[in-house]
């Protein structure tokens, strides 16, 4: 049988290896961060394993195809390897989306809507930014932000100042804020023959910043929406020549989908998938980057929910364990934090605290 690597060791990484192992692959996994140092160490460790040459020769030499889970594995780790291994996606998608600029620049340039935005590489760069979108407007470091982090709001162009200090004084993208209804997501999957398909757009309903819930079905008006923010993904993947699973995030609203960010690999709120398509995004992200045929990404059943357990929701897990139709997902994160994602419950053709079948 054939092997996959696998860069980033969280737990999009775990899932897709469970998906691999299923279809008869061997997988390996390069994961430089070891959860256990302190942070500034795990940093710097982590930097020297990507910089690494002869490992990561070595970790292709032990694949036939790589992929990643994480998208802040550095470009250059990605193209190196692409030397030696077929990687996919390719390192221009990886790119594109570490870099919020670049991305919507990318995506606007393909007609595809966006909020207004601008870009902020100073301090004087935010006055004029802020002059031609206005407030209310949302300050995002161009690099590295996830979960919200890295992010400002300005209720009013007063609070340039402090946006500016809280998100580090980091060269950054101002955003016009959006008024949406509802967010969602369009996941597809897009084969090297370039056939795509879609699994259905959750509404997805962040708390905090971080993702809390991804349901099915979506209100009325995502449903509406999703062949349009589809049409813009197809788009993107098309003009990357993306092989695997891609993630949009879009907001819902009266002007139609406004794309947000694009992820290049399967998403959180993808996570229902598993239990509630016939293929799951990581079966199908294995199937793409192998070259075998896709399989079907239709709902097996409605409803769907799918709960993110985030820092002590993980105490929760005895009693959601408890409701026959809950499927608990558990990453076994040694680190317990506050506002850190440990585990998943999925309710698939059931609603939460039915009872059960
Ligand atoms: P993720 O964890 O999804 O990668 P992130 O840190 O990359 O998040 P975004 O997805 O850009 O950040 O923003 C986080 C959330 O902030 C969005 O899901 C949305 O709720 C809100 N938000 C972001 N940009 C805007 C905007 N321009 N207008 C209104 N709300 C916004
Ligand atoms: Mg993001
Ligand atoms: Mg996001």
């Amino acid at each position: 049988g054939s092997t996959i690597g696998i860069l980033g060791g969280g737990q999009l990484g775990r899932m897709l290896a469970v998906a691999a192992a299923q279809l008869g692959f061997k997988v390996h996994i390069y994961a430089p961060d070891a959860e256990s140092v302190a942070a500034e160490v795990a940093a710097h460790h982590s930097q020297a394993a990507w910089d690494d040459e002869s490992r990561l020769a070595a970790f292709a030499a032990a694949c036939d195809i790589v992929t990643f889970e994480f998208e802040n594995v550095p470009v250059d780790t990605v193209r190196f390897l692409s030397g030696h291994v077929a990687v996919h996606p390719g390192a221009k998608a990886l790119e594109i989306a570490q870099d919020r600029l670049a991305e919507k620049t990318f995506v606007a340039g393909l007609g595809g809507r966006t909020a207004p935005f601008a870009s902020v590489p100073d301090r004087a760069a935010l006055d004029t930014a802020l002059g031609g979108i206005g407030a209310p407007a949302i300050l995002k470091t161009v690099r590295m932000g996830y979960d919200g982090k890295g992010q400002a709001r300005l209720a009013a162009t007063e609070d340039a100042d402090a946006a500016w200090e809280a998100i580090g004084r980091h060269a950054a993208i101002l955003e016009g804020f959006v008024a949406f209804e509802h967010e969602f997501s369009v996941i597809l999957v897009r084969g090297i023959d370039g056939e795509i398909r879609y699994w259905d757009s959750t509404v997805n309903v962040h708390e905090g910043g971080i993702l809390a819930t991804a349901s099915l079905p979506p209100p009325p008006v995502v449903a509406d929406q999703q062949d349009e923010a589809r049409a813009m993904m197809a788009g993107i993947a098309a003009a990357l020549d993306y092989v695997g699973v891609l993630t949009g995030e879009f907001f819902a609203t009266d002007a139609g989908p406004v794309f947000n960010e694009m992820a290049p690999r399967v998403h959180n709120s993808g996570h229902w998938t598993i239990e509630g398509a016939v293929a799951s995004q990581f079966e199908n992200h294995i199937r793409a980057i192998a070259g075998l045929p896709l399989g079907s990404t239709a709902t097996r059943q409605l409803p769907v929910v799918m709960r993110n357990l985030i820092g002590a929701d993980i105490a929760a897990i005895p009693a959601l364990l408890a409701d026959g139709n809950c499927h608990v997902h558990h990453y076994s994160k040694t680190e317990v934090r506050d506002g850190r994602k440990l585990g998943h419950a999925t309710w698939a053709g059931a609603a939460p605290g039915a009872s059960p079948a």
